[in-house]
Order: structure tokens, then sequence, then C-alpha cells
């Protein structure tokens, strides 16, 4: 086990992060024949940390440890559940700072944002903590004179988590918070980039009083042979799943056999519409806010820009003036609003996509090409995007911004929809009947209607067509961790 100055100098307590698996309340550290792997600074290239790769034989025993952990934890009231979950949101506020420095350096987006997420994960834990209690169930008039129905909601069991790198710490928060909250179990899975904001979670579990194998951690870069055992062995009843849609197709075959339950949150290709008749600095903000957060990387992002021709160019160029604001660094630098790319390979896609768009006639008004220090990508403005390029059906996931031009409402509802993915959408415009039209017209699990920012524990997350099913937040979210029974006693 071992941790690097380059993440304890810069923690006011170091002892938040362990390196290495959770299991069934233990501490799975590296021993001197284990594997371990690397977690690095992407705007550095700095170790990190060195963590215990963990694989089948550890998610094996994570399984048996939530499993055999489940029955006493689904036992305790409603209250008590909630009362550790509470525990859990205050010390998550009380270490945001520590959380949001492990978060900045393992995955690049700045400080002031990672913060944000600490405190949007730590709002989940919350909102559930606070659910935990309402979990109700109904009463059925009976179909005859002498019987009663009965509807309870019980736990589906233990479940299995797997999470990307590029909400380390809200995007197991959010899973975590309601599976615990009605009485399941959880085996997460971290991305392999990003493993040590969940291991600080698991840590602040240990501290606020979890019971032994609630929570359970295994990092590990075999992702494939750990996301296998987790679908394949029947003491999990369920998988909740946040990361590509591919791999969420997989994740679905492995789990056919079983019939086992899942949530799937995966890819998006967000439109972003501005309409002639819309706010013009609204949307310019909103455009900001959805495009560049976290330097691209969401499932959320404006992936393309649809802007009516009458206000097309005063749009562009004020897009411009603020894009030019943006200021490009590492993260814990006072300032920053763009982080670096995750990895070399991110930094090659986004590279390609601009490239292809370049090659069919774009044009590159700002940006463009990678700064070629560590994965840093410049914010980049395209013009003349068509549906024909790349980054009109790909997740671009780079702070890049195509602006593609349209004419009429019913012609970018039918481009806005051209795509398999259905996440998010966002649009601008003033029109009461055009506002009430377009948000009925859209695919998407989540409109934003003149706002960028949509993303809130109190609102149902979650998408349709490709990008999955299952809704994370507010009071549908714990829905997907329950299973309905009905009971018909005969009188
Ligand atoms: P992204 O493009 O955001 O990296 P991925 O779907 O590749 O999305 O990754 C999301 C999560 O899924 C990560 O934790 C990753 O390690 C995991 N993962 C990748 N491949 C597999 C797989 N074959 N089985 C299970 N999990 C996987």
């Amino acid at each position: 086990m071992t941790l690097t100055p380059a993440l304890t100098d810069k923690l006011k307590n170091p002892r938040i992060v362990v390196a290495g698996g959770f299991t069934d309340g233990k501490w799975n550290t590296v021993s001197s024949r284990g594997k371990v792997f690397r977690v690095s600074n992407p705007a550095t290239g700095e170790v990190l940390a060195q963590i215990s790769d963990l694989s089948t034989k550890a998610t094996k025993e994570a399984i048996e440890a939530a499993h055999a952990a489940q029955p006493a934890w689904a036992a305790l009231a409603a209250k008590e559940r909630a009362d550790l979950l509470k525990g859990l949101n205050r010390l998550m506020i009380e270490h945001a700072d520590d959380l949001a420095t492990v978060l900045t350096l393992e995955m690049g987006k700045p400080f002031a944002e990672a913060k944000g997420e600490i405190l949007y994960g730590a709002a989940f834990i919350e909102w559930f903590a606070e659910e935990a209690r309402r979990v109700y169930g109904d009463t059925i008039p009976g179909h005859t004179a002498n019987t009663r129905i009965t509807v309870i909601k019980q736990p589906v069991g233990v479940v299995g988590v797997i999470t990307p790198w590029n909400f380390p710490n809200a995007m197991l928060a959010r899973k975590l918070a309601p599976a615990l909250a009605v009485g399941c179990t959880v085996v997460a899975k971290p991305a392999a980039e990003t493993p040590l904001s969940a291991l600080a979670i698991a840590r602040l579990m240990e501290w606020a009083g979890f019971p032994a194998g609630v929570f359970n951690v295994v990092p590990g870069t075999d992702a494939a042979a750990i996301g296998e055992e987790l679908c394949a062995n029947p003491k999990v009843a369920k998988i909740s799943f946040t990361g590509s849609t591919n791999v969420g197709r997989t994740l679905m075959r492995q789990c056919a056999d079983g019939i086992k339950r899942m949530s799937m949150e995966l890819g998006g290709n967000a439109p972003f519409i501005v309409f002639d008749d819309a706010d013009l600095d609204a949307a310019v903000a909103g455009a900001m806010a959805s495009k560049f957060r976290n330097a691209g990387q969401t499932c959320v992002c404006a992936n393309r820009i649809y802007v009516q021709s009458q206000i097309h160019d005063r749009f562009v160029a004020r897009l411009g003036e603020e894009m030019a604001r943006l200021k490009v660094g590492d993260g814990l630098e006072e300032g920053v609003t763009i982080g670096p790319l995750i990895t070399d390979k991110a930094v090659d896609k986004v590279t390609e996509l601009v490239g292809d768009a370049r090659d069919q006639g774009a044009v590159i008004v700002m940006g463009g090409t990678p700064t070629g220090e560590a994965t840093f990508y410049p914010p980049t403005l395209i013009t003349g995007a068509t549906k024909a390029m790349r980054l009109a059906r790909e997740e671009i996931f780079g702070p890049v911004a195509p602006v593609f031009r349209f004419e009429t409402v019913d012609e970018v509802i039918d481009l806005a929809n051209a795509t398999e993915f259905g996440l998010a959408a966002y649009f601008y415009g003033r029109d009461i009947a055009k506002v009430t039209r377009v948000a009925e017209a859209l695919q998407y699990g989540i409109v934003g209607i003149n706002t960028g920012l949509i993303s809130t524990e109190v609102a149902p997350f979650g998408g349709m067509k490709q990008s999955g099913f299952g809704r994370e937040g507010s009071k549908y979210g714990i829905e997907d961790y329950l299973d309905i029974k009905y009971l018909c006693l005969a009188v």
C-alpha cells in the first residue's frame, strides 16, 4: 500500500484515503505478492498512489460479505439506516476540501468544480437518508369479499455498482445512497483511473460506523473480470452502471442468464438548441455551463449546438468571447476553469473528431489542436458543423463546441432526435407554444428549458433510448432498489 507525497502532502487529513480494497469492513491492502496499479494526476503525470489491483477472487469475497451483511442491514429500522447515512453526509461536508483535493488530483477537474461535485454527492446521501423512511406500500380493495390485498416494498438485495471516472464521487454516491437507504448492500467497482474518491467514501463510512460488509469497494484494472463476476454471481441481485453504452450492452448480455435487475446510465449526445427568440445572454451562459463543465467530459454536456439563422452570428460571437475567458491548467491552480482530459486516448479521440469536422468543411474559429502539454486540450469553437460529421453522432467528451445552423422548428426537432441516444437536451426560446411543443417532441429523459444546469438530487436523472433506463435522484430513484411484493390474504 502506498500513497505518495504528491497526494498526502496536499491533504489536511491524509488518513482519508487507504490504498486498498474495502471488504467486510477491512482494508485489503497490498501484500508482498499482491499486484498493484498506479493512479496518477492527469495534469502532471505524477503518481498519487499504488493501489491493490483486485480481481475475481476479491470480487467474490466482497459479494459474500455484502450478501452476509444484507439481512441484518435490511432488518434495521429505516431511521437507523437513515441516521448512518446522515452521519456520512456530515462527514462528507466536513471533509469536503480533502475529498475535492483527492478528486482534482486523480481526475483533473478544477478544485471549485470538484468541491461542487462533493457537495452534490453529499446531497444524494442526505436526500436518500430522508427518503429511507418514506418507502410506503399500498392497500388495495380486495377482488373478492374475503380477500385483503397489501403491497409492500423490499430491498432487492446485493447491488453491484460500476462507476466511471468523470464523477468518481457523485456517481457512486447517487447509487449507494438509495441502495443503502432501503436495506440493500453494495459492492462497488470504481473506474481504475479514479479509485481514490471511492476509497475515501469507504473510509468515511468506516468512520461513520456502518456495519461491516454493508459497503465494499473492489478497485482493479481488470474491469471485465470484476464486471463479469458481479453480473454472473447469483448472490448479486442487481447491477447499477454508469458508463458507456458499449460496456452497458456487455453488462446486459452478462446479466441475461440471471435475469438480473439493472439500472443503466449510459452515453449521451445532447442537443443544445437556440431559437431566434432566445435571450442571447442566457443562452450563451447556459451553453458555457453545459458545454465546458468538467472540460466537456460529462454525459449531459452539450454535444451539438443548433442555432437558428437570425441569431446565429450574434450567438457565435458572444460564445467566442466567453470561451476566450476560460483558463486551461492544473485544477489546483487558482482561476483554472478547464482541467486536463482524463487520458492521452481521450485527447486522441477529440483530436480525431475535430480533424474529421475540419476535413468535412467545418471552420475552426478557436482552438482545435492539443496544447501538447500533458492531456490538455484548448476550448475549441467550430462553426459550419453538419450532420455528416462524426461529432454530430459521437460523444465528444472534450471542450469542443460545434455550432450547427438551422432554419425551422421542425427541422431542428428532427436533427435533435436523430441519434440513438436520449439522455439530456437543452433549448432556449420564449414563445410559450413553441416551448411546449419542442419540450414534448424531444426524445430525451432530461430537458433543460432556458437553463444549462439540470443536475440535482431532487429530480429524476436518466435517459431514454440507448442512453439507458432507471432514474437516479428524487422519489423515483429509490424505486430502482426495491422489489414490489403483494400479499393476498384470505379472511
Ligand atoms: P468511459 O467511457 O466513461 O470510461 P466505460 O464504460 O469504459 O466508460 O467505463 C465505465 C466503468 O465501466 C468503469 O468503471 C470501467 O472500468 C468499467 N468497465 C469497462 N469495461 C468493463 C467491462 N467489460 N465490464 C465491467 N465494467 C467495465
